[in-house]
């Protein structure tokens, strides 16, 4: 399901102080429906992307010093984190970002509350999230810091769909994780991104994963775009992981085939009076 762009950036650039450009004319667009995948080593720019495009640059002593930033055609910049969430832009950025000490049921209402839902949008939003996913369900009492690494992740992800976002930015939400529990995180988010729609703009440096399941992956270099293909296009070039990754050759693609969410329609109830 892939339309107009519901996010586009043209030609961005985003500093931090005076010295380090961490951005250099970034220009990109997601398709309402759309999974893109923006991949690189590290320090190549990709979560200063991703905060230019949730509003939390600034909060790193960044700045977007040139460029546009358009979220369903308006410009967003300048806008806070809540209003863009408000918006319609949900995002799980570094770290999985749980209160550790709350129980999975209470930071899922802290997000509930953030969002302004009623008591009634939150028991759907809850549902919502449990039907989602499951092992939330199974732990709602317990508090995030006994969660798994996975686990926690999950509930950061279940956080930012509480308010049926229609575009989800995910910056690593794999690191650290062991490769199974990776492979299923990244097919719940493509199950979510296939079955209810919502798109997805992921960074991630496991290269293999992401390109198993994007529908386009950019190559982002030193702040700069090197290079934009199909996941199939860029599995095939080995040449380019060593250039730009530092690989010594192309990962598999991962076949999906894990399904740790269970179904929860989109607009089943959220977002719509809060
Ligand atoms: P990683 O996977 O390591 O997070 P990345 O591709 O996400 O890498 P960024 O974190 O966006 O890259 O970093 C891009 C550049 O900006 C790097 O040179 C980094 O050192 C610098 N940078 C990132 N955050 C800050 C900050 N808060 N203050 C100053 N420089 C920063």
């Amino acid at each position: 399901m892939t339309g107009k762009p519901i996010i586009e950036v043209h030609d961005l650039e985003v500093c931090y102080g005076e010295a380090v450009q961490a951005v250099r004319g970034i220009s990109l667009a997601v398709p309402a429906g759309g999974f893109i995948a923006l991949i690189g080593a590290n320090g190549a720019g990709k979560t200063t992307l991703l905060r230019s495009l949730s509003g939390l640059v600034t909060l790193q002593r960044g700045r977007v010093t040139a460029g546009r930033i358009l979220f369903d055609g308006a410009d967003i910049a300048g806008r806070s984190p809540s209003r863009l969430a408000t918006a319609g832009i949900g995002q799980v950025l570094e770290g999985r970002r749980c209160f550790l000490p709350m129980t999975v049921e209470e930071n899922l209402r802290t997000a509930t509350f953030a969002q302004g839902l009623s008591r009634r949008r939150t028991r759907e939003a809850l549902d919502c999230a449990y039907a989602r996913f499951t092992r939330l369900a199974e732990r709602r009492r317990t508090p995030a810091a006994l969660l798994s690494g996975g686990e926690q992740q999950m509930l950061a992800m279940a956080r930012a769909l509480v308010g049926s976002p229609r575009l989800l930015l995910l910056d690593e939400p794999t690191m650290g994780l062991a490769p199974r529990i990776a492979e299923e995180i990244l097919a719940g988010v493509a199950r979510l991104n296939r079955d209810e729609g919502v798109a997805v703009l992921l960074a991630e440096q496991n290269a293999g994963l992401a390109l198993a399941h994007a529908d386009t992956a950019h190559v982002i270099e030193n702040g700069v775009i090197r290079l934009s293909a199909t996941g199939a296009e860029l599995a095939g070039h080995g040449e380019l992981w060593a250039t730009y990754l530092g690989l010594p050759d192309a990962p598999s693609p991962v076949p999906y085939h894990h399904e740790v969410t269970g179904p929860c329609k989109r607009n089943q109830g959220l977002g719509q009076s809060r």
